[in-house]
Protein backbone atom coordinates (compact mmCIF):
# COMPACT_ATOMS: atom_id res chain seq x y z
CA UNK A 1 0.00 0.00 0.00
CA UNK A 2 1.62 3.00 -0.86
CA UNK A 3 2.21 5.55 2.09
CA UNK A 4 -0.09 8.61 0.81
CA UNK A 5 -3.43 6.39 1.09
CA UNK A 6 -5.91 7.28 3.20
CA UNK A 7 -6.17 4.71 6.34
CA UNK A 8 -9.47 3.58 6.51
CA UNK A 9 -10.22 4.53 10.33
CA UNK A 10 -8.75 8.13 10.05
CA UNK A 11 -8.89 9.52 13.54
CA UNK A 12 -5.09 10.14 14.27
CA UNK A 13 -5.00 6.69 15.62
CA UNK A 14 -4.00 4.37 12.84
CA UNK A 15 -1.99 1.31 13.50
CA UNK A 16 -2.86 2.28 17.63
CA UNK A 17 -5.57 0.49 18.46
CA UNK A 18 -5.50 0.71 22.53
CA UNK A 19 -4.94 4.14 22.30
CA UNK A 20 -8.16 4.53 20.39
CA UNK A 21 -10.27 2.80 22.70
CA UNK A 22 -9.02 4.72 25.45
CA UNK A 23 -9.92 7.96 23.95
CA UNK A 24 -13.67 6.55 22.94
CA UNK A 25 -14.12 5.46 26.76
CA UNK A 26 -12.90 8.36 28.02
CA UNK A 27 -15.49 10.37 25.80
CA UNK A 28 -18.21 8.10 27.02
CA UNK A 29 -17.11 8.71 30.62
CA UNK A 30 -17.37 12.24 30.05
CA UNK A 31 -21.07 11.86 28.72
CA UNK A 32 -21.46 10.13 32.32
CA UNK A 33 -21.81 6.33 31.34
CA UNK A 34 -19.95 3.52 33.45
CA UNK A 35 -17.30 1.25 32.55
CA UNK A 36 -16.95 -2.60 32.95
CA UNK A 37 -13.89 -4.78 32.11
CA UNK A 38 -13.96 -7.60 30.33
CA UNK A 39 -11.11 -10.61 29.48
CA UNK A 40 -12.42 -12.74 26.61
CA UNK A 41 -14.82 -13.24 23.64
CA UNK A 42 -17.42 -14.96 25.98
CA UNK A 43 -18.26 -11.67 27.54
CA UNK A 44 -21.62 -11.01 26.90
CA UNK A 45 -21.76 -7.78 25.32
CA UNK A 46 -25.02 -7.34 24.52
CA UNK A 47 -26.30 -7.82 28.24
CA UNK A 48 -22.92 -5.27 28.91
CA UNK A 49 -24.62 -2.77 26.70
CA UNK A 50 -28.35 -3.54 27.85
CA UNK A 51 -27.55 -2.33 31.09
CA UNK A 52 -25.78 1.28 29.23
CA UNK A 53 -21.87 0.42 30.01
CA UNK A 54 -19.00 0.89 28.02
CA UNK A 55 -16.73 -2.70 27.75
CA UNK A 56 -13.02 -2.03 27.89
CA UNK A 57 -10.77 -4.76 27.11
CA UNK A 58 -8.26 -5.71 29.83
CA UNK A 59 -6.13 -8.47 27.99
CA UNK A 60 -2.83 -7.22 27.32
CA UNK A 61 -0.24 -7.67 24.78
CA UNK A 62 2.93 -5.55 26.01
CA UNK A 63 6.25 -7.79 27.26
CA UNK A 64 7.31 -4.65 29.22
CA UNK A 65 4.78 -5.41 32.28
CA UNK A 66 5.69 -9.53 32.14
CA UNK A 67 8.57 -9.06 34.34
CA UNK A 68 6.56 -7.38 36.94
CA UNK A 69 3.76 -10.15 36.33
CA UNK A 70 6.25 -12.88 37.39
CA UNK A 71 7.13 -11.81 40.73
CA UNK A 72 4.00 -13.08 41.55
CA UNK A 73 2.72 -15.53 38.65
CA UNK A 74 4.61 -18.39 37.19
CA UNK A 75 7.03 -17.84 34.27
CA UNK A 76 5.77 -20.24 32.66
CA UNK A 77 2.30 -18.99 32.03
CA UNK A 78 1.00 -17.79 28.81
CA UNK A 79 2.27 -14.06 28.63
CA UNK A 80 -0.92 -12.60 27.90
CA UNK A 81 -1.86 -13.49 31.67
CA UNK A 82 1.16 -12.24 33.23
CA UNK A 83 1.23 -9.01 30.99
CA UNK A 84 -2.59 -8.47 31.86
CA UNK A 85 -1.54 -8.89 35.47
CA UNK A 86 1.36 -6.83 35.01
CA UNK A 87 -0.11 -3.84 34.60
CA UNK A 88 -2.75 -4.34 37.36
CA UNK A 89 0.24 -5.17 39.67
CA UNK A 90 2.00 -1.86 38.53
CA UNK A 91 -1.24 0.13 38.51
CA UNK A 92 -0.37 1.39 34.82
CA UNK A 93 -3.15 -0.19 32.93
CA UNK A 94 -5.62 2.64 32.09
CA UNK A 95 -8.44 0.53 31.08
CA UNK A 96 -8.38 -1.45 34.07
CA UNK A 97 -8.02 2.07 36.18
CA UNK A 98 -11.32 3.15 34.77
CA UNK A 99 -13.26 -0.07 35.12
CA UNK A 100 -15.53 0.02 37.64
CA UNK A 101 -16.07 -3.76 37.80
CA UNK A 102 -14.76 -6.80 36.15
CA UNK A 103 -16.68 -9.51 34.08
CA UNK A 104 -14.91 -12.64 33.99
CA UNK A 105 -14.81 -16.44 32.97
CA UNK A 106 -13.68 -19.74 33.61
CA UNK A 107 -12.26 -20.46 30.32
CA UNK A 108 -8.07 -21.06 31.04
CA UNK A 109 -7.08 -22.15 34.46
CA UNK A 110 -4.36 -19.20 34.22
CA UNK A 111 -7.10 -16.72 33.73
CA UNK A 112 -9.19 -18.03 36.27
CA UNK A 113 -6.47 -18.27 38.84
CA UNK A 114 -5.36 -14.59 37.85
CA UNK A 115 -9.21 -13.52 38.40
CA UNK A 116 -8.76 -14.86 42.08
CA UNK A 117 -5.66 -12.55 42.65
CA UNK A 118 -7.80 -9.25 41.20
CA UNK A 119 -11.01 -9.57 42.93
CA UNK A 120 -9.69 -7.83 45.36
CA UNK A 121 -8.97 -4.97 44.15
CA UNK A 122 -12.42 -4.30 41.96
CA UNK A 123 -15.55 -6.24 41.62
CA UNK A 124 -15.02 -9.26 39.66
CA UNK A 125 -17.86 -11.19 38.79
CA UNK A 126 -16.71 -14.62 37.45
CA UNK A 127 -18.93 -16.35 35.45
CA UNK A 128 -19.28 -20.39 34.99
CA UNK A 129 -18.57 -21.07 31.60
CA UNK A 130 -19.80 -24.80 30.72
CA UNK A 131 -16.46 -26.40 28.50
CA UNK A 132 -18.86 -29.00 26.88
CA UNK A 133 -20.95 -26.94 24.87
CA UNK A 134 -22.93 -29.57 23.06
CA UNK A 135 -24.29 -31.09 25.99
CA UNK A 136 -27.89 -29.73 26.16
CA UNK A 137 -26.86 -28.34 30.22
CA UNK A 138 -24.92 -26.00 29.06
CA UNK A 139 -27.20 -23.85 27.03
CA UNK A 140 -29.00 -23.95 30.63
CA UNK A 141 -26.41 -23.22 32.67
CA UNK A 142 -24.49 -20.57 30.94
CA UNK A 143 -28.30 -18.78 29.96
CA UNK A 144 -28.49 -19.17 34.20
CA UNK A 145 -24.83 -17.59 34.30
CA UNK A 146 -25.82 -14.56 31.44
CA UNK A 147 -29.19 -13.67 33.61
CA UNK A 148 -27.21 -13.73 37.05
CA UNK A 149 -24.71 -10.92 34.96
CA UNK A 150 -27.39 -9.26 34.61
CA UNK A 151 -28.62 -8.91 38.05
CA UNK A 152 -24.87 -8.28 39.04
CA UNK A 153 -24.17 -5.54 37.07
CA UNK A 154 -28.35 -4.07 37.79
CA UNK A 155 -27.14 -4.31 41.87
CA UNK A 156 -23.43 -2.76 40.68
CA UNK A 157 -24.61 0.19 38.77
CA UNK A 158 -28.33 0.50 40.17
CA UNK A 159 -29.47 0.13 36.51
CA UNK A 160 -32.01 -2.08 34.94
CA UNK A 161 -31.37 -4.44 32.30
CA UNK A 162 -34.46 -4.65 30.10
CA UNK A 163 -35.12 -7.51 28.32
CA UNK A 164 -36.55 -5.21 25.18
CA UNK A 165 -33.24 -3.47 25.53
CA UNK A 166 -31.31 -6.93 25.55
CA UNK A 167 -33.14 -8.03 22.53
CA UNK A 168 -32.22 -4.42 20.68
CA UNK A 169 -28.73 -5.17 21.31
CA UNK A 170 -29.16 -8.34 19.94
CA UNK A 171 -30.39 -6.57 16.74
CA UNK A 172 -27.03 -4.14 17.05
CA UNK A 173 -24.70 -6.85 17.22
CA UNK A 174 -25.99 -8.41 14.12
CA UNK A 175 -25.81 -5.15 12.22
CA UNK A 176 -22.29 -4.43 13.50
CA UNK A 177 -21.57 -7.63 12.68
CA UNK A 178 -22.74 -8.06 8.97
CA UNK A 179 -20.94 -4.56 8.39
CA UNK A 180 -17.47 -5.81 9.35
CA UNK A 181 -17.86 -8.71 7.07
CA UNK A 182 -18.59 -6.88 4.46
CA UNK A 183 -15.50 -5.39 5.17
CA UNK A 184 -13.78 -8.39 5.63
CA UNK A 185 -15.62 -9.61 2.13
CA UNK A 186 -12.80 -6.48 0.64
CA UNK A 187 -9.60 -9.38 1.74
CA UNK A 188 -10.87 -12.16 -0.32
CA UNK A 189 -9.85 -10.19 -3.50
CA UNK A 190 -6.71 -10.02 -5.56
CA UNK A 191 -5.26 -7.98 -4.89
CA UNK A 192 -5.97 -7.10 -1.16
CA UNK A 193 -7.04 -3.70 -0.62
CA UNK A 194 -6.79 -3.55 3.30
CA UNK A 195 -4.09 -4.63 5.47
CA UNK A 196 -4.15 -6.61 8.85
CA UNK A 197 -3.75 -3.67 10.52
CA UNK A 198 -6.57 -1.94 9.61
CA UNK A 199 -8.94 -5.17 9.96
CA UNK A 200 -7.26 -5.20 13.40
CA UNK A 201 -7.82 -1.35 13.99
CA UNK A 202 -11.79 -2.10 13.34
CA UNK A 203 -11.68 -5.45 15.35
CA UNK A 204 -10.66 -3.50 18.70
CA UNK A 205 -12.77 -0.68 18.04
CA UNK A 206 -15.46 -2.48 17.70
CA UNK A 207 -15.51 -4.93 20.81
CA UNK A 208 -15.58 -1.41 22.61
CA UNK A 209 -17.48 1.31 20.59
CA UNK A 210 -21.47 1.00 20.11
CA UNK A 211 -22.84 0.25 17.03
CA UNK A 212 -24.01 4.13 16.91
CA UNK A 213 -20.96 5.29 17.02
CA UNK A 214 -19.49 2.66 14.82
CA UNK A 215 -21.78 3.60 12.19
CA UNK A 216 -19.78 5.94 10.75
CA UNK A 217 -16.54 4.65 10.84
CA UNK A 218 -17.88 1.26 8.87
CA UNK A 219 -19.89 3.04 6.40
CA UNK A 220 -16.41 5.41 5.86
CA UNK A 221 -14.69 2.50 5.53
CA UNK A 222 -16.84 0.63 3.12
CA UNK A 223 -16.75 3.74 0.77
CA UNK A 224 -13.00 3.93 1.00
CA UNK A 225 -12.33 0.30 0.13
CA UNK A 226 -15.11 0.85 -2.54
CA UNK A 227 -12.78 3.18 -4.12
CA UNK A 228 -9.47 1.65 -3.29
CA UNK A 229 -10.96 -0.97 -5.86
CA UNK A 230 -12.16 1.71 -8.15
CA UNK A 231 -8.45 3.16 -8.33
CA UNK A 232 -6.45 -0.10 -8.57
CA UNK A 233 -4.94 0.40 -4.70
CA UNK A 234 -3.85 -2.43 -3.27
CA UNK A 235 -2.06 -4.23 -0.28
CA UNK A 236 1.30 -6.27 -0.90
CA UNK A 237 1.65 -7.48 -4.64
CA UNK A 238 -0.69 -9.13 -6.79
CA UNK A 239 1.10 -12.45 -6.34
CA UNK A 240 2.05 -12.02 -3.11
CA UNK A 241 1.15 -15.41 -0.94
CA UNK A 242 -1.84 -15.05 1.14
CA UNK A 243 -2.13 -16.05 4.45
CA UNK A 244 -4.84 -16.76 7.09
CA UNK A 245 -3.70 -16.57 10.71
CA UNK A 246 -5.42 -18.64 13.57
CA UNK A 247 -4.96 -19.57 16.93
CA UNK A 248 -4.48 -17.43 20.32
CA UNK A 249 -5.34 -13.89 20.60
CA UNK A 250 -2.74 -11.53 18.90
CA UNK A 251 -2.07 -7.55 19.77
CA UNK A 252 0.61 -5.25 20.74
CA UNK A 253 4.12 -6.79 20.98
CA UNK A 254 2.88 -10.45 19.50
CA UNK A 255 1.83 -8.75 16.05
CA UNK A 256 5.35 -9.43 15.29
CA UNK A 257 4.50 -12.31 13.81
CA UNK A 258 2.14 -10.50 11.78
CA UNK A 259 5.01 -7.86 10.82
CA UNK A 260 7.62 -10.59 9.87
CA UNK A 261 4.66 -12.31 7.67
CA UNK A 262 4.36 -8.89 5.44
CA UNK A 263 7.95 -8.54 5.45
CA UNK A 264 8.70 -12.23 3.52
CA UNK A 265 6.41 -11.17 1.63
CA UNK A 266 2.86 -12.72 2.78
CA UNK A 267 -0.54 -10.64 2.96
CA UNK A 268 -2.27 -11.57 5.45
CA UNK A 269 -6.24 -12.06 4.43
CA UNK A 270 -7.93 -13.56 7.63
CA UNK A 271 -7.31 -12.81 11.05
CA UNK A 272 -9.09 -16.33 13.01
CA UNK A 273 -8.51 -15.29 16.55
CA UNK A 274 -10.75 -13.26 19.15
CA UNK A 275 -8.79 -10.73 18.01
CA UNK A 276 -9.43 -10.66 14.94
CA UNK A 277 -12.46 -11.87 12.82
CA UNK A 278 -14.12 -14.48 15.07
CA UNK A 279 -15.83 -11.94 17.69
CA UNK A 280 -17.81 -11.05 14.40
CA UNK A 281 -18.57 -14.66 13.02
CA UNK A 282 -22.16 -15.75 13.34
CA UNK A 283 -25.62 -14.97 14.22
CA UNK A 284 -27.67 -14.18 17.51
CA UNK A 285 -31.04 -15.11 16.81
CA UNK A 286 -33.70 -12.39 16.99
CA UNK A 287 -36.72 -12.36 18.00
CA UNK A 288 -36.94 -15.28 20.37
CA UNK A 289 -39.03 -15.83 24.09
CA UNK A 290 -35.71 -15.51 25.95
CA UNK A 291 -33.02 -13.27 24.13
CA UNK A 292 -30.89 -14.44 27.30
CA UNK A 293 -30.81 -18.07 25.88
CA UNK A 294 -30.62 -16.84 22.24
CA UNK A 295 -27.57 -14.86 23.43
CA UNK A 296 -26.10 -17.69 24.95
CA UNK A 297 -26.69 -20.22 22.44
CA UNK A 298 -24.33 -18.02 20.12
CA UNK A 299 -21.52 -17.78 23.08
CA UNK A 300 -21.62 -21.32 23.37
CA UNK A 301 -20.79 -21.49 19.78
CA UNK A 302 -17.37 -20.21 19.97
CA UNK A 303 -14.67 -22.06 18.15
CA UNK A 304 -12.07 -21.32 21.56
CA UNK A 305 -9.37 -24.24 22.59
CA UNK A 306 -11.04 -24.09 26.51
CA UNK A 307 -14.25 -25.90 24.79
CA UNK A 308 -14.31 -29.48 24.24
CA UNK A 309 -14.65 -31.26 21.59
CA UNK A 310 -13.83 -27.73 19.52
CA UNK A 311 -14.77 -29.12 16.30
CA UNK A 312 -16.21 -25.79 15.12
CA UNK A 313 -13.18 -24.70 15.35
CA UNK A 314 -12.25 -26.41 12.07
CA UNK A 315 -15.70 -25.99 10.73
CA UNK A 316 -14.98 -22.68 10.68
CA UNK A 317 -11.78 -22.72 9.56
CA UNK A 318 -13.42 -24.90 6.53
CA UNK A 319 -14.98 -21.40 5.91
CA UNK A 320 -12.37 -18.94 6.15
CA UNK A 321 -10.30 -20.95 3.84
CA UNK A 322 -13.62 -21.14 1.23
CA UNK A 323 -13.97 -17.05 1.61
CA UNK A 324 -10.84 -16.14 1.41
CA UNK A 325 -8.60 -19.10 -0.04
CA UNK A 326 -5.26 -18.31 1.73
CA UNK A 327 -2.27 -20.34 0.53
CA UNK A 328 -0.97 -20.94 3.50
CA UNK A 329 -2.19 -21.17 7.61
CA UNK A 330 -0.02 -20.19 10.41
CA UNK A 331 -1.34 -21.12 13.99
CA UNK A 332 0.35 -18.78 16.15
CA UNK A 333 -0.03 -20.26 19.98
CA UNK A 334 1.31 -18.12 22.97
CA UNK A 335 3.86 -20.03 25.18
CA UNK A 336 2.18 -22.24 28.05
CA UNK A 337 -1.12 -22.22 26.42
CA UNK A 338 -1.58 -25.67 26.51
CA UNK A 339 -5.41 -26.00 25.16
CA UNK A 340 -4.14 -24.12 21.59
CA UNK A 341 -1.52 -25.71 21.46
CA UNK A 342 -2.69 -29.28 22.15
CA UNK A 343 -5.44 -28.68 19.66
CA UNK A 344 -2.92 -27.26 16.87
CA UNK A 345 -2.41 -30.90 16.16
CA UNK A 346 -5.67 -31.29 14.94
CA UNK A 347 -5.61 -27.65 12.99
CA UNK A 348 -2.33 -28.92 11.14
CA UNK A 349 -4.21 -32.62 10.39
CA UNK A 350 -7.03 -30.78 8.96
CA UNK A 351 -5.22 -28.10 7.13
CA UNK A 352 -2.88 -30.50 5.32
CA UNK A 353 -5.32 -33.46 5.05
CA UNK A 354 -8.64 -31.46 3.79
CA UNK A 355 -7.24 -28.61 2.39
CA UNK A 356 -3.67 -29.79 0.88
CA UNK A 357 -2.29 -26.15 2.26
CA UNK A 358 0.82 -25.93 4.21
CA UNK A 359 0.66 -25.53 7.62
CA UNK A 360 3.34 -23.86 10.21
CA UNK A 361 2.61 -23.64 13.74
CA UNK A 362 4.92 -20.88 15.71
CA UNK A 363 5.11 -21.08 19.75
CA UNK A 364 5.83 -17.55 20.54
CA UNK A 365 5.27 -14.79 23.15
CA UNK A 366 5.52 -11.46 23.71
CA UNK A 367 9.56 -10.81 23.61
CA UNK A 368 11.53 -9.69 20.70
CA UNK A 369 14.36 -12.53 21.18
CA UNK A 370 12.38 -14.47 18.52
CA UNK A 371 12.23 -12.61 15.62
CA UNK A 372 15.42 -13.99 13.43
CA UNK A 373 13.95 -17.62 14.23
CA UNK A 374 10.07 -17.20 13.26
CA UNK A 375 11.37 -15.06 10.35
CA UNK A 376 13.60 -17.87 8.97
CA UNK A 377 10.44 -20.50 9.77
CA UNK A 378 7.84 -18.03 8.01
CA UNK A 379 10.09 -17.37 4.74
CA UNK A 380 10.31 -21.58 4.24
CA UNK A 381 7.31 -21.73 4.04
CA UNK A 382 6.12 -19.05 1.96
CA UNK A 383 8.96 -19.90 -0.51
CA UNK A 384 6.39 -23.60 -0.73
CA UNK A 385 4.11 -21.44 -2.45
CA UNK A 386 4.44 -21.72 -6.15
CA UNK A 387 4.73 -18.64 -8.26
CA UNK A 388 1.24 -17.27 -9.77
S1 LIG B 1 -9.19 -17.40 22.95
FE1 LIG B 1 -10.81 -18.25 24.28
S2 LIG B 1 -10.22 -17.64 26.35
FE2 LIG B 1 -9.10 -16.33 24.92
S3 LIG B 1 -10.38 -14.50 24.62
FE3 LIG B 1 -10.92 -15.94 23.01
S4 LIG B 1 -12.67 -17.07 23.81
FE4 LIG B 1 -11.66 -16.09 25.56
S1 LIG C 1 -3.93 -17.51 25.19
FE1 LIG C 1 -4.45 -19.51 26.08
S2 LIG C 1 -3.47 -19.57 28.12
FE2 LIG C 1 -3.49 -17.44 27.38
S3 LIG C 1 -5.31 -16.56 28.28
FE3 LIG C 1 -5.89 -17.28 26.24
S4 LIG C 1 -6.63 -19.40 26.51
FE4 LIG C 1 -5.54 -18.77 28.40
Amino acid sequence: MKEDVEPLVHDGFAGEPAKRCLNYIQSQRELGKHVVGIYCGYAPMEVIRAAGLVPAVLCAFADKTIAAGETVLPANLCPLIKSSYGFIKTDTCPFYAVSEAVIAETTCDGKKKMFELIADIKPTHVMDLPQLPDQKEALENWTKMIKKLGGFLENTFDCKVAKKNVEQEIKNTNYKNQLLNRIFNFAALTPVPLTWQEIYDLTYLGQTATIQDMLPVLNAALAKLQKRVADGVYHGKPDSPRVLVTGCPVGGDATKVFKIIEEAGGVIVALDSCTGMKAYSGYIEEGTQDPFAAISRRYLELPCSCMTPNKRRLTELDKLIGKFYPDVVIDVVLHACHSYNVESQKVKAHVEGKHSLPFLKIETDYSQSDLEQIRTRVEALLETVPTK
